[in-house]
Order: structure tokens, then sequence, then C-alpha cells
């Protein structure tokens, strides 16, 4: 195994452990090796492990008419704002980002920033995690979530079973705002239209919120995150839950255990297989 292969599969090992699942990602991965000593045609699609499954057997995170999983865990409808008059009728992803153009100077944060990170991930995702606005490595690449926040989110995602291809990520605002402070409310005022549509494109099944500016931009309330992490809210008929940020983790380990019972959450929702309870 190279370096990178070894340094990256302990950083799994070590953030499943905090979350107290290396068992299910152990169990998982002995799968991995055992199917894969398998002729490929003899492998039930079930029955490949979610850590190595290709975008094509993950139907329960891309919405197709193939398998749909009944929710486990109950969410409150309503009608989608959507329907009524914000959806723009044909719109795209890739029609989006033609709008906000290739230098957008529609506020402030277009004097510094670098790249603008629209987003990234399945268009069709049923799972999307809304952060907040890109940080330096983000900024530098063009994608969302590539530094040390994005390499825990990454992990997150991968524990539920997933790959980041599998789902969405996007930022509340598109260009990084300087010395990683805040978005500002006109800033945040301004571009948040562009995600509001980038999730009427896209649909998804549920919108993890990592953190209060993303919850904040997408519910316009303003509750501490910890009394409102973990409860199934609803944006424009799309069922969102709300979270802690991976920046706030990497400050807080101790608060991983919690998202992790978020997660689990909309792992339940998506239908996802979930740890047996130890
Ligand atoms: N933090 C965010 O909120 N978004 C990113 O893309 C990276 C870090």
């Amino acid at each position: 195994m190279s370096p990178e292969g070894r340094a990256r599969v302990e950083a799994w090992l070590e953030y499943f452990n905090d979350l107290g699942i290396s068992d299910f990602c152990l169990d998982r991965a002995v799968a991995t090796l055992e199917i894969s000593s398998a002729p490929a045609e003899t492998i039930p699609a079930a029955l490949e492990p979610p850590l190595s499954r290709p975008a094509r057997v993950a139907p329960a995170v891309v919405n197709s008419n193939e398998t749909h999983v009944v929710p486990v865990l109950p969410v409150i409808k309503s009608a989608s704002l959507f329907a009524a008059n914000e959806r723009i009728e044909g719109d795209t992803l890739e029609r989006i980002r033609e709008d906000i153009g290739a230098d957008c100077r529609r506020c402030k944060l277009c004097e510094q920033r670098n790249k603008i990170v629209f987003g990234a991930g399945h268009p069709k995702a049923e799972l999307v995690f809304v952060g907040e606005g890109p940080g330096h490595d983000e900024d530098m690449q063009g994608l969302p979530f590539v530094g040390r926040a994005g390499k825990l989110l990454t992990q997150m995602i991968e524990a539920m079973g997933l790959r980041r291809d599998d789902v969405y990520i996007a930022n509340v605002v598109k260009c990084r705002p300087p010395q990683n402070r805040a978005p500002e409310p006109d800033e945040i005022e301004t571009c948040s239209p562009f995600l509001y549509r980038q999730l009427a494109v896209i649909q998804p099944k549920a919108v993890v919120c990592l953190g209060a500016i993303a919850f904040q931009s997408l519910t316009g309330t303003k509750p501490s995150m910890s009394r409102i992490r973990g409860q199934w809210l609803e944006f424009r008929g799309i069922p969102l839950l709300p979270t802690y940020h991976p920046a706030y983790l990497l400050r807080n380990p101790n608060a991983k255990g919690d998202v992790w019972e978020d997660l689990k959450k909309v792992m339940a929702h998506l239908g996802l297989k979930l740890p047996a309870k130890r």
C-alpha cells in the first residue's frame, strides 16, 4: 500500500474509532476483501460493500426510478414553495453556473477571491451537504470542502457508506470570505438564491446543514446549534437536518459522537444500512 493510501486508511480508522463504529466499518472492509477475491459477475449488487460501491449501485442516494427505500424516520411534509413561484422552469446546474458568471462581482467577496466555488457532486444526489463558504484550499482549487474540514466531511460521508461522488456539496456563499470570517448578511443575501436554485434543481431527499450560518441561511432563524442539531426541519419541502460544521469538530472532537447520531438519522431516512447497536 502506498504511504498516501496507508495515511488515508489510518485517518479513517481513527475517525471510525472516535465514533465507536470501527467494528461496523471493519466488517464492511472484510466484506470488501472477501468479495474482491470473487469473480466480479458473481457478486450480487446488494452485497457490494458501501465503501467500494460504484455510483451505479448506490440507488439509496441517487434519484432514479429503480429501488426506493421507505424512509424510516417520519418527516413533516408540506407543499414545496419551489412549486409555487420560485422554481425556474427548465433550470439546470449548468445554467445556474452560467448565471453566476466567470467573474461574478455581485458582492464584495469578489475582491479577494481566487476561484468561485460553485459546488460539486452528483447532480441528482439524494443527499446534499451545505456549508458556509469556501476557505483557503477551496478558493485555490475551486472545489468545496477540500481542506482539513473537507477531509473530515469526506470521512463523515464515507462512514455513512457513501462516497463524495454520491452526494452533492455546496456552500451558502460561493466565494471565500477574507481571513475565513463568517459571510456577512449582504453577502449571504446576494449569493444564497443560487444555492436555493441548486437545491431546487437537485431536489434531494435530505439536506444536511453544516453549522449555524448554513442553517440560518436556509431557515432564516438563528437558534443555537446545540439546541437545534439533529432535529428534522424542512426547507421548501425538502427535509433538512442541521448538525455541527466539520471545522467545529476539528476544534471540539468530543462533538463527533453527536454528529454521528445526526448522520444516522439521515442514513435511516435514506434507507442506508445502519451499524448494529453495540
Ligand atoms: N468550510 C465550508 O463551510 N465550506 C467549505 O467549502 C470549506 C470549509
